[in-house]
């Protein structure tokens, strides 16, 4: 019988999942617990939620919403712009940067093109690369971390683009201002490096590769940023691409006119003059992941040195630990998807939180039956 099915972009039958972080009234349901019992250090969000001033701000574009945004979003971009040193035509905005990945793969990505990335890679790369059928080059990691000259070595003539996140999710790793340097040195300018900036704001020393794009010696450069992480929007869906005019407007070509709603535009605007609250969460930021860090050591647990706003550790039975700290109201991220059965990564959340969690991990670590 003949099956609409069979008509289907023949990429999407093996195409994998994004599997994201359990949501807390779901695991809530499950569990019979009160929704407001449960911790979710899962998707690496804001443990102070969305800045105070950006919830103002949106409340009082509720009333404009029967109107269309502004497609250009133009007030943001301006204050983006300035905030980041660049022009309004240096930067394209994406309903999170997940969005922007889509777009490179829109613009770029068919059969026959290469993508290289590293191990441990961010899981929507994989994604966007089988999407548009194109051809996925993993490159092993080095202790976790994006091995940059194997990275350099797997380009070859039919590469279209590279993708490296820094620091990187999962791993938490970063790559050092050398090695960022010698890749955009090497990698030819006709193969874009997308350079994933999500957790960027969270590094006391960043390397800041902005003026090589303004210098217009990076033309095949795109820095993608988000208002998911530090900024505390992640359910706000905002994201943005950083690179030089000409590539900026052939991006443009692929974004639909009203990708960025109204209460994006003004929540984003408001949240990104709020200084107060990106320093609060940066310290929090640090001592949680020193506390979780030293926490780990004392136990005996491996764990990858983090630089970012969780921590990736090696309980064994990733899966069976992630289970047994849901059941006790802590959601935290199972690590199978990505190959690593024995890890889980844990996103940090307030003090309390984090006592919480590592609490109920020494519990349940120490009724886990050996294997
Ligand atoms: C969280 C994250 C993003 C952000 O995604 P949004 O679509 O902006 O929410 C992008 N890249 C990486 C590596 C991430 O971990």
């Amino acid at each position: 019988m003949s099956n609409v099915l069979s008509r289907f972009n023949p990429s999407l039958a093996t195409l994998p999942v994004y599997v994201p972080g359990r949501p807390i009234e779901e695991v809530a349901r499950e569990h019979g617990l009160d929704p407001a019992s449960i911790i979710k250090l899962a998707s690496n969000e804001n443990p102070f939620g969305p800045s105070p001033k950006a919830l103002v701000a949106m409340e009082t574009v509720l009333r404009q919403l029967h109107l269309y945004p502004d497609g250009s979003a133009s007030v943001l971009k301006r204050a983006l712009a300035e905030s980041l040193g660049v022009r309004t035509e240096n930067l394209i905005l994406g309903n999170g940067s997940n969005e922007l990945l889509e777009f490179v793969g829109h613009a770029m990505m068919c059969p026959g093109v290469e993508v290289v990335v590293p191990e441990f890679c961010f899981a929507v790369y994989p994604i966007v690369t089988a999407l548009f059928g194109a051809t996925l080059v993993t490159v092993p990691a080095v202790d976790f971390a994006a091995d940059i000259d194997g990275l350099i070595r797997a380009i070859t003539p039919r590469t279209g683009v590279l993708f490296l996140a820094n620091p990187n999710n999962p791993t938490g790793t970063r790559t050092s201002r050398e090695n960022i340097l010698r890749l955009l040195r090497e990698v030819p300018k006709d193969v874009l490096i997308v350079m994933d900036e999500a957790y960027i704001e969270f590094l006391e020393d960043p390397v800041d590769l902005v003026p090589q794009i303004l210098s217009g010696q990076q033309t095949n450069l795109l820095l993608c940023r988000t208002f998911s992480k530090i900024f505390g929007l992640a359910g706000l869906r905002l994201g943005y691409g950083i690179a030089s005019p000409a590539l900026i407007s052939a991006f443009e070509k692929v974004r639909q006119p009203f990708n960025i709603n109204s209460i994006a535009q003004a929540g984003a605007l408001a949240a990104l003059q709020d200084h107060d609250h990106q320093a609060r969460t940066r310290d929090n930021n640090r001592v949680g992941v020193e506390y979780f860090q030293s926490a780990f050591k004392a136990m005996g647990l491996p764990y990858v040195p983090s630089h970012a706003n969780f921590v990736l550790a090696k309980t064994g039975r990733g899966g069976a630990v992630f289970a047994a700290l849901q059941q006790r109201g802590i959601i935290t991220r199972p690590m199978g998807s990505y190959g690593l059965t024995d890890w889980l990564r844990i996103s940090v959340g307030t003090p309390a939180e984090n006592a919480r969690c590592l609490i109920a991990l020494r519990e349940v670590l120490a009724a886990m039956p050996a294997v």
